[in-house]
């Protein structure tokens, strides 16, 4: 097992992985640029070092920076939790190639998944089925209108590099591809550097169900069920749940397996994600996230398991601690994403935290980089928290979320805490009848006017 591990991240994620070390008894260093050198996750961690400005480019994403940080620290391994430098195959290379271990998958399966063409290509051959669509790069505007015609409208089009809801585009009609092709090919040249584009059937009505995944690199794999994050905004995720309210234990049987069966077959190691569009019963893949997601707590809280933890395990070569008849659902869990935004238009509302108060009791966990006086910079992104609450089953944890909210206090910025009070007075968030379209219909109804 490792001594000590970097953790090349900042805030609550950086935090949750302090945690876990601590518990294992692994040394953990913090890094933060000049803008957080009083964050939480550096008052926390046993070491830290300043690598760098403000500007993620030059601090959290600079490559040379943070193996510096490893080289001078004596740290052996290097978590890099989401987002930032977690999903960048050339620096688990680099990684490698300084003799320190990348607590994640392989460059080779960060890399492959990396490319939603090459995934999608990946996961059909292992037998995940697929949101139909074109097979492989659509070149020019004319095949593209080609393939629309085929596939009947509504599409989309998507940078094959994309992430984060960017390089996405949907033409509801033939008329609107000339302008989806074009932006979604210039927002995947933008912003990943890469213009491919592809196209898949759009689908009206799904929820967004993802299967988490976890592999020990020699060729065994778990599936921990599934999350239901259909509430988004941009397709941002902001509400998420584990188990789907309206998954049977059949289906989950059923998609888990397949999934568990296709990471294990290319010796997965580590969390994953696997995600799919889920319509009247059907699954469709759409990609994997080779990382821990920013949700895992809710799967988390109803498996009892520590997903950080179990990262750490498999990376020091060491086994899972638990196989597939060990995992068993207990109950419910909800998590709400809190941002430092102004509602309605959810701007970034960086500041000063006046006062903050975490709400507790049983079944809530509050996992957050927030404390009185902390000044939230404006060079990240602005999740601040995200509250966990777990209950005996879905009534109960929605109960236990609408109690924990009214405990929690983030004074000094504008927040979007008073968004869930309000979402869970609605009878279809209650009975868990919404897809994917919902909250930005209910946002322009009831926020955006
Ligand atoms: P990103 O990598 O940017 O997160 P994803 O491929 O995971 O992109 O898709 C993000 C979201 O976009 C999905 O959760 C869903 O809401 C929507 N989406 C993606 N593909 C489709 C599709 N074929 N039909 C309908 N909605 C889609």
């Amino acid at each position: 097992m490792f001594d000590k591990i970097l953790i090349a991240n900042r805030g609550e994620i950086a935090l949750r992985v302090v945690r876990a070390a601590r518990e294992m008894g692994i040394a953990t260093v913090a890094v933060h640029s000049t803008a957080d050198s009083d964050a939480m996750h550096v008052r926390m961690a046993d070491e830290s070092i300043c690598i760098g400005p403000p500007a993620s480019a030059q601090s959290y994403l600079s490559i040379p920076a943070i193996i510096s940080a490893c080289e001078i620290t004596g740290a052996q391994a290097i978590h890099p939790g989401y987002g930032f430098l977690s999903e960048n195959a050339s620096f688990v290379q680099i990684v490698q190639d300084h003799d320190l271990t990348f607590i994640g998958p392989t460059a080779d399966h960060i890399r492959t998944m990396g490319d939603k063409i090459t995934a999608k290509d990946t996961m059909k051959a292992l037998g995940v089925p697929c949101v139909p669509g074109s097979a492989g790069g659509v070149p020019d505007l004319d095949a593209a209108k080609k393939i629309g015609a085929e596939m009947g409208y509504p599409v989309i089009i998507k940078a094959t590099a994309g992430g984060g809801g960017k390089g996405m585009k949907v033409a509801k009609t033939a008329a609107d591809m000339e302008s989806a092709f074009h932006t979604a090919r210039a927002e995947g040249k933008s912003n990943f550097g890469n213009d491919e584009v592809y196209i898949e059937k759009y689908l009206t009505t799904p929820r967004h169900i993802e299967i988490q995944v976890f592999g020990d690199g020699k060729g065994n794999a778990v599936h921990l069920g599934e999350r239901d994050c259909s509430l988004q905004r941009r397709h941002q995720k902001v509400f998420e749940e584990a188990p789907g309210p309206i998954i049977s234990p059949q289906e989950r049987r059923a998609i888990g397996k397949v999934c568990a069966d296709a990471v294990a077959r290319i010796n997965y190691i580590g969390a994953g994600t696997i995600e799919f569009l889920y319509e009247k019963g059907e699954f469709f893949f759409i990609e994997m996230n080779t990382r821990l997601q920013v949700e895992h707590p809710v799967t988390e809280a109803i498996f009892g398991v520590d997903l950080v933890r179990e990262q750490i395990r498999v990376a020091a070569g060491l086994d899972m601690s638990f196989g597939q008849d060990d995992l068993v659902i207990n109950g419910h869990a909800i998590e709400v994403r809190i941002n430092a935004e102004r509602l309605p238009s959810f701007t970034p509302c960086p500041g000063r935290i006046s006062q903050y108060h975490a709400p507790g009791g049983l079944g809530v966990r509050m996992d957050s980089a927030l404390y009185d006086g902390y000044s939230i910079p404006p060079f990240y992104d602005s999740l601040i928290g995200k509250l966990i609450v777990h209950g005996r089953d879905r009534p109960e944890a929605l109960a236990r979320l609408e109690r924990a909210l009214s405990e929690l206090i983030v004074d000094g910025v504008d927040t979007t805490i008073p968004l869930f009070p309000a979402l869970l007075a609605e009878p279809d968030i209650q009975n868990g009848t919404y897809n994917i379209h919902w909250l930005e219909r209910w946002l322009e109804s009831n926020l955006e006017q």
